[in-house]
């Protein structure tokens, strides 16, 4: 495959294929694993995106491979699907149109702009992808420090109650949790809205995880699903915590 290709260690754990359709991302997240993973520095990755050469040709070629194939396609690691470029080039509105005309199961998980989420809810309707917000932060001043060209705590509510109304699957990537009680907090504001959870705990941040006591956000966050009745994952760097409270 070109473009379409199997994730390793701890993105395995989201999807068993995904897609990058922009090299870059502006959004600027101060946790980004993606220049490290690219070998380059954040400053590079995150001053500018731009559509990766060809992406939805090749899209077009995996597509026809991978036909018959059950597995999900995530749009995208690393870059977000829908940051400000995606108003000019709606790459990807075109992939999945793509990966619905050859009845490929899709999911999409960004933090990027609202109105162009809003505008695909359809597309995604009909093509049965599962629409993923990440949602770390219930405090819009602690997510803009940490998030500077992400959209907003407000904007990622009202699209995650857009979709969940229109019946699409809605999951939230509660990942990385940085601020346990912001974590909680999301939990409690956000669970009529979503279908799944997927919960894993800040890493390549030495200082700042020695800050958190992982077991007790283990515990509080499990109790607060099972409360809620909801349907979640434990990211297993996190789960390794349960025996440590
Ligand atoms: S949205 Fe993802 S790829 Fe973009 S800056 Fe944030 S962590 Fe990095």
């Amino acid at each position: 495959m070109n473009v379409v290709y199997e994730p390793k260690g701890r993105a395995r754990e989201y999807s068993e294929l995904a897609c990058n359709l922009y090299r870059g991302c502006t959004h600027g997240c101060r946790y980004c694993y993606a220049p490290s993973c690219m070998r380059t520095t954040g400053e590079k990755w995150h001053a500018t995106a731009a559509p990766r050469r060809d992406v939805l040709q090749n899209l077009e070629k995996d597509a026809i491979k991978l036909r018959g194939d059950s597995r999900c396609i995530l749009f995208c690691f690393l870059s977000d699907p829908y940051q400000p470029i995606e108003r000019t080039e709606r790459l990807t509105r075109q992939a999945l149109g793509i990966v619905a005309k050859h009845r490929l199961n899709s999911q999409v998980l960004t933090k990027g702009c609202a109105d162009l989420i809003q505008e695909d809810i359809g597309l995604m309707k009909d093509a049965r992808t599962q629409l993923g917000i990440t949602l770390c932060f219930a405090d819009d001043s602690i997510r803009s420090d940490w998030e500077p060209g992400a959209s907003t705590v407000d904007d990622r509510m009202t699209v995650l109650k857009a979709a969940h109304k229109e019946g699409i699957f809605t999951w939230v990537s509660l990942e990385p949790v940085i601020d346990p009680d912001q974590a909680l907090t999301v939990i409690r504001m956000a669970h009529p809205y979503v279908n799944f959870w997927k919960v894993g705990k800040l890493n390549h941040m030495k200082e700042q995880e020695k800050t958190v006591n992982w077991g007790k956000f283990l515990y509080d966050a499990e109790e607060l699903f099972t409360k809620f009745g909801a349907k979640y994952y434990i990211k297993n760097d996190l789960r390794s915590f349960a025996m440590k409270q």
